[in-house]
C-alpha cells in the first residue's frame, strides 16, 4: 500500500540531518521510500517557540497495516529521542514528529489513529510538500483531489 508520512523537527543544530535520519529509519522499518519532498521551513503550529520547524513528506510502499505503521513510526520517534509528546497536554518542541497523512484510500477514525491526518487540510507545511510528490492525490474522505481542497 502507498502511504504518505509527514515529518517535522524543530530541535537540534542539524535539522536536515535529523530528517534524513528519520527517512533512513522509515526505509528500513516501515517500507521502501518511493519519493521525498523538498524540505520546507515553517513556524511552530499550535504553540510558540523560537525554534522553527523543518518539514518534509515521504511516500512509502508499506506492507504494514495502518496500526502497525503507527506503532513503527512511534517507535522511530522514541528511538530518535522523542520521549514524551507533550508537556501538560500542550504542544512542545520535538526532535522528530512522524504523522501518517494518508494510507491508500483508507479512512480511519479511532481513538489512536485518524486517517487522513486530522490537520492535513489546515497545515500548509503538510499539504504543500504532499502535493509536490503527489499532485493528483485524492482526499479519500470525499473523493475530491487534494489540490482542489486546499487551493
Ligand atoms: P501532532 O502530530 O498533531 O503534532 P502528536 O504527534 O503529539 O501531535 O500526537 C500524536 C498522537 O496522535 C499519537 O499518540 C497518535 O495516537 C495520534 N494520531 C492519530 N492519528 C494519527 C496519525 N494519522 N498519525 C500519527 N499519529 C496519529
Ligand atoms: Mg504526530
Amino acid at each position: 500500500m502507498t502511504a504518505y508520512l509527514g515529518l517535522g523537527t524543530n530541535l537540534g543544530e542539524d535539522k536536515t540531518g535529523i530528517l534524513h535520519q528519520a527517512i533512513d529509519h522509515i526505509g528500513e522499518q516501515a517500507g521502501r521510500v518511493l519519493a521525498c519532498s523538498s524540505f520546507m521551513e515553517s513556524e511552530p503550529w499550535g504553540f510558540s517557540s523560537d525554534n522553527r520547524f523543518l518539514n518534509a513528506v515521504v511516500a512509502i510502499d508499506t506492507a504494514l497495516s495502518p496500526h502497525e505503521l503507527l506503532e513503527t513510526t512511534q517507535s522511530i520517534e522514541r528511538l530518535m529521542g522523542r520521549t514524551h509528546k507533550t508537556v501538560d497536554g500542550n504542544y512542545t518542541d520535538r526532535n522528530i514528529d512522524i504523522d501518517i497523512l494518508l494510507y491508500g484510500d483508507c479512512v480511519i477514525a479511532t481513538a489512536e489513529l485518524t486517517i487522513p491526518h486530522a490537520h492535513l487540510l489546515q497545515r500548509r507545511f503538510v499539504y504543500i510538500p504532499l502535493l509536490e510528490i503527489a499532485p493528483d492525490v485524492i482526499y479519500p474522505t470525499n473523493g475530491i483531489p487534494l489540490s482542489e481542497l486546499v487551493r
